[in-house]
């Protein structure tokens, strides 16, 4: 069956991905929706490729245009729009691709989930913050939430068949970023433009810079907790300089099952999206003549204090997470707009976070307004905090 495409995130680096996969297998998926934000003419492309039945873009003013120039596309607009946007429609055969960037992705979420509508989540922000309201809400719903990111992707290919009961522990692999080569001196003065240059990955600027403090590594210890239901102790990151191996099950026997692929993000997308079955794909394939090389390293946690942070807002619990994205979404962001240093960044987080007074099991709402909150004292204050 033909299945119909929602794409949240579409102009982005996996949205882009996304709808490279859908445009080569065009009997088995039709791109029905897509949103944009800051890159409007890119959006204008797609849609005019595509020609979907629901868009949801940033403002009003731009929704204005696109609803001239289409006349028979519903165009939502604003962060209420990516919710009416991943609710829309009733038919069965929709999935919502979710590749935002940012926590902007949870409302969203929830109400594709509140719908019955299959989620394929490469948003991991979403997660972090809201893991337990995305558990909650499916189950009281139809629909499954289908992890994107290679390393959850790649678990979820080892599990599918197997009980957690015998999991001994679930390793993620990281390729440590752009300064996995630096000591701990090196980094007080690297540039912003050293910071983007990732070694692995053609990724968007948020991941990028997410990668080279490890809190992206934080991030997916988090997520897999709640993608699989295993204590956050079970789950392990290690630093694999060659991005090939994405994940590894440790079995009670002893046995590991590794996940290995090229380093290619349109290989775990296509097969969220062809979930259950497993297409030919445009994808390089490995050459495995060349893995007589592999490296695994243990990761050295006082090098990356961000990988700590998330672990111990996972452990504290309930909005703590809130509070450690939402200060890395800000300080990730001053850092990208060349106004504080790298270093900067893990310190907006652990002052944040020493701050704030933890709300066990917070609402959406709650959410919400912690986020705004910590957002605000951060880009308000950066430069007194950092005194
Ligand atoms: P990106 O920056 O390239 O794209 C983000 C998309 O979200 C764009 O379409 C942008 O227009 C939209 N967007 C940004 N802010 C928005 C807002 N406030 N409201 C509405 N739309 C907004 O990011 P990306 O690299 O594609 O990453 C997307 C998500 O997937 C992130 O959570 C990232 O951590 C995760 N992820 C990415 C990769 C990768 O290879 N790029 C791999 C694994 C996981
Ligand atoms: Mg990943």
């Amino acid at each position: 069956m033909m299945k119909k495409v929602y794409l949240l995130g579409a102009t982005g680096s996996i949205g882009l991905q996304t709808i490279d996969i859908i445009r080569s297998n065009p009997l088995d998926f039709c791109l029905a929706g897509v949103t944009g934000y800051n890159n409007f003419d890119s959006l204008v492309e797609i849609i005019d490729e595509f020609k979907p039945e629901v868009v949801a873009i940033k403002s009003q003013d731009q929704a204005l245009i696109l609803e001239r120039r289409y006349k028979d596309i519903k165009v939502f607009y604003g962060n209420i729009g990516l919710d009416l946007f991943a609710a829309y429609n009733q038919e069965e055969s929709i999935i919502l691709i979710n590749a935002l960037v940012g926590m902007v992705g949870l409302r969203p979420t929830i109400e594709a989930i509140r719908v019955n509508r299959d989620v394929l989540l490469a948003n991991k922000e979403t997660l972090v913050v809201g893991g337990h309201l995305i558990n909650d809400s499916l189950k009281v719903s139809k629909a499954k939430l289908y992890p994107i990111d290679s390393e959850h992707n790649g678990v979820w290919q080892l599990l599918k068949d197997e009980d957690i009961s015998k999991v001994k522990r679930v390793i993620i692999t990281a390729s440590g970023g752009a300064f996995r080569d630096k000591t701990r001196d090196e980094l007080t003065n690297v540039s912003l433009v050293e910071a983007l240059n990732h070694p692995n990955w053609q990724m968007g600027k948020k991941i990028t810079i997410d990668s080279a403090t490890l809190m992206n590594k934080g991030f997916e210890i988090i997520e897999a907790a709640y993608l699989f239901d295993i204590e956050i102790d079970k789950i392990e990151a290690i630093i694999h300089k060659e991005s090939i191996v994405h994940a590894m099950v440790e079995f009670n026997d002893g046995s590991i099952i590794a996940q290995m692929a090229e380093h290619d993000m349109r290989i775990p997308i296509a097969y969220a999206l062809n979930f259950p079955l497993r297409k030919q794909s445009v994808s390089k394939r490995l050459d495995l003549k060349r893995l007589n090389n592999l490296h695994f390293e243990d990761i050295d946690i006082k090098r990356y204090p961000c990988l700590s942070y998330a672990i111990d807002a996972y452990k504290t619990g309930g909005s703590m997470r809130t509070v450690l994205n939402a200060a890395n979404e800000a300080a990730v962001s001053l850092f990208l707009e060349g106004k504080i240093k790298f270093l900067d960044i893990e310190q907006l987080i652990r002052l944040s976070m020493d701050k704030h007074v933890v709300i066990d099991y917070p609402n959406l709402e709650e959410i919400y307004q912690i986020d705004e909150l910590v957002k605000t004292q951060i880009f308000e204050h950066y430069k007194e905090l950092l005194i």
